[in-house]
């Protein structure tokens, strides 16, 4: 049984976010090549993983860790907010700092583009300026190069998770990882419109997946300058039984902030 070709399906599975269809790969790869849109698609992505492929590997000081993000962070002060953490949990990645500007320019073009907020979102609570459109973009590397990330794939302790956020208007950002016991501020920023690294003073940012981590959600959030909360974390949570689910968004319980998030599963 032949599925007919659905531009909006094919470029989910293209994209990572759904599975390849089961048993009938030909046929979907026939569907691809039959549509023009879909094709340009599957050749823009493939030469980017190309470009990836090509990209030197990062480099993971054994010393960058939950002191140094401490440390980098108290450099950056004032401008960066502190760090919140929950008691009980360490810090659950080691931080990757590195030469990448290159490699993380390269990463992940986005072709639907940021999707806008709903109008009734538009509008930040308390003032009337105009939230950002957001959108965050996440490649990650097992160890073989860079790669999209797929919201499909659950992936090894090793694997490092690199971020990029795009804005259509300059904003105040927050990066904050979720997971069932709790929400935690990985870094802040101010960024210009267009697409920006996240960086860790004067360099670029990932995380490194340690052996024994949870599912969890990378959110990012995004206000207008100077209106971000003092402590974006603050009310983020998510439900552990729903979290690799779309009922599990942290996002769809954000009104005042502009917000995007990618769902990072860890293979147990
Ligand atoms: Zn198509």
């Amino acid at each position: 049984m032949t599925r007919p070709h659905d531009c909006a399906y094919a470029e989910a599975v293209l994209l990572g976010e759904s599975p390849v269809p089961v048993g009938v790969l030909t046929d979907f790869e026939a569907g691809v090549s039959s549509c023009d849109a879909c094709t340009d698609l599957a050749a823009a992505l493939a030469e980017i993983d190309v470009l990836a492929a090509d990209l030197p590997d990062l480099e993971v000081p054994a010393e960058l860790s939950k002191r140094t993000l401490e440390a980098v962070l108290a450099e950056m002060a004032p401008s960066a907010a502190p760090v919140r953490r929950s008691t009980h949990q360490k810090w659950p990645f080691a931080m990757i700092v590195g030469g990448l500007a290159a490699a993380m320019a390269l990463v992940v073009a986005w072709p639907g583009g940021p999707s806008p907020a709903p109008p009734d979102r538009l509008v930040a609570r308390g003032s009337g300026d105009i939230l950002p459109t957001v959108a965050l973009k996440v490649a990650v590397d097992e160890g073989t190069g860079l790669e999209r990330h797929r919201r499909d794939a659950a992936y090894p302790s090793g694997t490092k998770v690199q971020f990029r956020v795009a804005l259509d208007r300059p904003a105040d950002v927050a990066l904050v990882r979720v997971d069932g016991s709790g929400a935690e501020v990985v870094t802040t920023a101010t960024l210009t419109a267009g697409d920006s690294n996240l960086q860790m003073g004067a360099q670029p940012l990932a995380w490194q997946v340690e052996p024994g981590e949870s599912d969890a959600r990378f959110v990012l959030l995004a206000a207008p300058s100077g209106t971000l909360p003092e402590d974006p974390a603050s009310g983020l949570s998510v439900d552990p039984a729903t979290l690799s689910e779309p009922a599990g968004s942290v996002c769809a319980r954000v009104g005042h902030l502009a917000c995007d998030e990618r769902l990072l599963r860890v293979q147990p």
